[in-house]
């Protein structure tokens, strides 16, 4: 009996273990790789990104590079700042924040984990200003925080068989990188994995909640996905950031019934959401 008990913690234990909470959702996500693993092969990707597009890269003084590197900075000091002042410092003490701005007219922007950001000039004609590219910033940053990428290939591991879901944090898996390599399509050109749904309205609320945290308002956030949503009905070709965030009535009706809670955080111009 008392075995049994000990073994029952045990797994408890184990299981906890494998989980971490999601910041501000509160939800608790599978997590079988650490970021010590992922992070590097992350930056590795950029770097290869950045080369394989060194002649598209915009340089620092061009305006729309500029215009990327301010709200991306706006955003990231807002997320750095309410991450440590609420106990979450650890999950982005490793991360090494970069905006880049390449030359492409694909709609697309994205940030890997570690805090790797890339926008293509393509979409900002669609997120016209400042607070319509914090939007776009403020979403894809929620994914990097939200550890959805080493949710995905903890999911990845379980279905082949290379983990168990109750298992802690294997280290130094040689699959790891394999999984990795498969869901951001490494060694083809660099697209970012799809995530799921529930990993969309998540980084949806998250990152509503980070622009009004950086001073933007989240209402632009709502006109922001009318304006993708108009361009997704009028292309021949849905745009590349469209293939992985579809701009829905759901996804936009989901959007403003999450702007409350967002409102107090730029209300409150202090990180704290006013009560
Ligand atoms: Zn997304």
């Amino acid at each position: 009996m008392k075995k049994i008990l000990i073994l029952s913690l045990a797994s408890i234990s184990l299981t906890i273990s494998s989980c971490t909470t999601v910041p501000l959702t509160g939800r608790s996500r599978l997590n079988l790789v650490s970021d010590s693993q992922v992070l590097p092969m992350a930056f590795q990707a950029y770097g290869e990104f950045l080369t394989e597009n060194k002649s598209s890269l915009l340089s620092s003084s061009n305006a729309q590079a500029m215009q990327a590197k301010r709200v991306g900075s706006n955003l990231i000091n807002a997320v750095k700042t309410y991450m440590n002042a609420n106990n979450y410092g650890d999950l982005i003490k490793d991360y090494q924040w970069e905006v880049n701005v390449v030359q492409n007219k694909q709609l697309n922007a994205w940030c890997m984990p570690g805090g790797k950001i890339v926008v293509y000039t393509g979409i900002l004609p669609v997120t016209k200003d400042d607070s319509g590219l914090a939007t776009v910033l403020g979403h894809e940053i929620a994914h990097a925080i939200a550890g959805h990428s080493a949710e995905r290939m903890s999911k990845e591991m379980v279905s082949q068989g290379i983990a168990l879901a109750g298992n802690v944090a294997l280290s130094k898996n040689p699959q790891t990188q394999s999984i990795f390599n498969t869901l951001y399509g490494v060694g083809t050109p660099l697209v970012m994995l799809k995530y799921g749904r529930d990993q969309e309205l998540e980084a949806d609320r998250l990152g509503l909640i980070f622009m009004a945290m950086a001073g933007y308002n989240p209402q632009n956030a709502v006109t922001f996905w009318q304006r993708m949503s108009s361009v997704s009905e009028t292309s021949q070709k849905p745009p590349e950031f469209l293939s992985t965030h579809p701009s829905d009535a759901t996804r936009i009706a989901r959007i403003q019934n999450a702007l409350p809670e967002a409102q107090k955080y730029y209300k409150s111009n202090t990180g704290k959401p006013i009560k």
